[in-house]
């Protein structure tokens, strides 16, 4: 079942849609806030973004969330009060995959975020330089060539490709990608990570000495 965040600061609209959703079968998830909604994004599969915040606006939510690489093919579905060209316009500039103007109905909602899943099923895929994971199908080329990777291998990739430059430590690895229950040792991932390198070649993958790994911001 695929799950809507909903982030719309109107209460009783928030409601109407939260039901409408439910009973179109969606999975929903609410919040009242910009704020609020940004803890949420990691859970959800498809976003239904008001433009009219209280905390901000929503176009700079949507940009900020395109800047950030775990979100940036996270379909969206932008809200709005204000109808015209304009603001379509503005609306698909800031990275919305679609738009509706207020009032709509539910049904008419719950269309076209199928159409939006069904087209992002398509495109789960992160691209990196020259680097191309593909999500759907667990498959990465690089220049076009295709990588032979074992698992773990794939899994510790795509897991630090998700966020270029953030830098994890050796035992978080362990438990986000091998699982909480794996009795593994830091070893384990210097191996895996030398494994990739091999693999990739040198620039991919970063040692913060003392800290952890990081997939580079600019490889
Ligand atoms: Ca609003």
């Amino acid at each position: 079942m695929a799950r809507v965040l909903v982030v719309e600061d109107e209460t009783s609209l928030r409601f109407v849609l939260e039901r409408g959703l439910r009973n179109a079968g969606f999975e929903v998830l609410t919040a009242a806030s910009a704020a609020a909604g940004w803890e949420l994004l990691g859970e959800a599969d498809v976003l239904v973004l008001d433009w009219m915040l209280p905390d901000e606006d929503g176009l700079r939510f949507l940009a900020r969330l395109r800047r950030t690489p775990a979100y940036e093919a996270l379909p969206v579905l932008m809200l709005t009060a204000r109808a015209g060209e304009r603001d379509r316009v503005e609306g698909l500039l800031g990275g919305a995959d679609d738009y509706l103007t207020k009032p709509f109905s539910t049904p008419e909602l719950a269309a076209r975020l199928v159409a939006l899943l069904r087209r992002a099923g398509g495109r789960r895929v992160l691209e990196r330089g020259a680097l191309r994971i593909d999500l759907e199908r667990a498959r990465v080329t690089l220049a076009g060539r295709e990588l032979a990777l074992t698992r773990r291998e794939y899994d510790l990739l795509a897991f630090l490709a998700r966020e270029p430059g953030r830098v994890y430590p050796r035992a978080e690895l362990i438990e986000r990608v091998w699982g909480p229950d794996f009795l593994g040792t830091p070893r384990t991932v210097d191996q895996h990570v030398a494994q990739l390198r091999e693999k990739l070649g040198e620039g991919w993958i970063e040692t913060v000495r003392g800290k952890g790994y990081r997939f580079a911001e600019d490889p």
